[in-house]
């Protein structure tokens, strides 16, 4: 075995070009990448032999070889999500149905009537292609699709309360994952927050004293991720809108993750939805689409069409409009809910979350086997656990589920090899997601549908 101890033992670029290893390398990635590859372990390596290391030949090869796969192997790719979090936001949230995918691939391909109408052979409207449906759907006379909810808050409080007051109440001031907190979107729309009531109580009269000659808007946010107990009054959709038209002014309602259907008809616990927050009263509401409603990313701003038209006309709906993947995946969604009875088997989100429970212990006991011949040196087990909506739907609620529960089998296996463990299932092929607490590493076999596919899968687990 050669090996190289000196910088002037290392070979040239041109020679390691001529590697046989990395003909195939070049012939599927082409010789620019490759060469700019091999360029950045030369100069690594021979740092290193300056300071003594040595490097066989062999390995500098393989070093080559896996800078090169480093470079094209894309850092978004599937994972397969068993934390038990079912709309995970770090994990993309809503897993599309077919029909979704299909509407995508087939506006990416080619040409789309995206903004062309097809009958009078002219420039045509982005924003109609869903307006109807979600009108039908959730009873609004109007309604417009942005890039996700954050962007329909945004717009709409830049549209109707620009230099003016927004009223919201103290315990509704919520800041969501990624830096979504209401007071800094207030600013950045523009408008004037009043904060209303306390943390834990606010009533109507709070409200009526705060209105001002100032007001624009009344503000009910959906609290998303949190629940406050105990000493608590909150005033509901229905007096917030009474008290708002009898000043004359509008409500808006931050749904956040907006349902079109009752829940409660899949075993799910009641959230509200887009039509109830509609018919008590809001004139506006806003809601993510990739979140209970299973979608693509988007928002969706619904609501009274004077308000809508004016929402439209902001010059700032240029830069948060839906691409057209986007738009076609929300189309074939939403035509799912028009047929209700379908919705559990067609709708993965619905799917997954109404999984049965026994169904779900099956599964988890039918892989314990399985997975523990590919973890002899850890203990495996089907364990029940409790699964989450997640996204900030439902933030209190779980849902009995059942998990692959591993635990290590000696005492003195070091403290750290749960996360080495963990650490294994992520390097996969496919990365498998879960979750670590009481000293074990948990799968959730609730999103879990290819069980062929995870098997496979699982072969290629390496555990240092
Ligand atoms: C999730 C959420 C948002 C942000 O929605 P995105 O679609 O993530 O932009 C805003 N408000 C509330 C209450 C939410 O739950």
């Amino acid at each position: 075995m050669k090996i190289i101890d000196k910088p002037r033992s290392l070979p040239s670029i041109h020679q390691i070009l001529r590697d046989i290893n990395l003909t195939p390398l070049i012939r599927e990635y082409g010789i620019l990448i490759v060469t700019q590859c091999v360029q950045t372990v030369l100069s690594k390596i021979r740092k290193k032999i300056i300071l003594k290391n040595t490097i066989t030949y062999d390995e500098l090869v393989k070093q080559i070889k896996n800078e090169i796969l480093g470079v094209m192997e894309s850092s978004l790719k599937p994972v397969i999500n068993l934390t038990g979090t079912v709309l995970h936001t770090n994990l993309g949230r809503a897993q599309l149905p077919e029909t979704a995918i299909q509407a995508m691939v087939d506006v990416a391909r080619g040409a789309s009537s995206l903004e062309y109408d097809l009958e009078n052979g002219k420039r045509g409207d982005r924003h109609r292609h869903s307006e109807e449906l979600i009108c039908r759907l959730t009873g609004a006379q109007a309604a417009v699709v942005v890039n996700n909810n954050a962007a329909a808050v945004l717009l709409t409080l830049n549209s109707l309360a620009k230099r003016k007051e927004v009223l919201v109440s103290r315990g509704e001031l919520i800041e969501i994952g990624g830096a979504f907190r209401m007071p800094d979107i207030m600013s950045q729309a523009g408008c004037k927050l009043v904060e209303v009531g306390t943390t834990n109580r606010t009533h109507s009269e709070d409200f009526d004293t705060a209105i001002s000659t100032k007001t624009a808007l009344l503000m009910k946010v959906h609290t998303s991720n949190f629940e406050i107990k105990g000493f608590t009054k909150n005033v509901s959709e229905l007096k917030l809108s009474n008290i708002a038209h009898n000043h004359n002014l509008r409500l808006v309602t931050d749904l956040g993750s907006g349902t079109l259907i009752d829940l409660e008809t899949y075993g799910l616990p009641h959230e509200t939805t887009v039509n109830e927050a509609l018919k008590a009263g809001s004139d506006i509401v806003t809601f993510s689409t990739d979140k209970l409603l299973g979608g693509p990313q988007a928002g969706i701003i619904a609501g009274r069409s004077d308000l809508i038209e004016k929402i439209k006309k902001n010059p700032m709906m240029r830069a948060v409009r839906p691409d057209k993947m986007s738009l076609a995946a929300l189309d074939a969604v939403l035509k799912l809910y028009l047929n209700p009875d379908q919705l559990a088997e067609e709708l993965p989100t619905i799917r997954l979350l109404s999984r049965d429970l026994l169904e779900l212990e099956d599964l988890a006991k039918s892989l314990v086997s399985n997975v523990q011949g590919h973890c002899t040196e850890f203990k495996v087990v089907a364990a029940p656990t409790h699964s989450q909506v997640g996204s900030g739907a439902l933030p209190t609620d779980r849902l009995k589920s059942y998990a692959i529960k591993i635990t290590k089998a000696k005492q003195k296996q070091s403290s750290k090899s749960l996360d080495k463990l963990a650490k294994a299932f992520r390097a996969l092929p496919v990365p498998i997601i879960g979750r670590i607490s009481d000293n074990a590493l948990w799968f959730d076999v609730r999103c879990l549908e290819n069980i062929e596919g995870f098997k496979e899968n699982l072969k290629g687990l390496v555990i240092s």
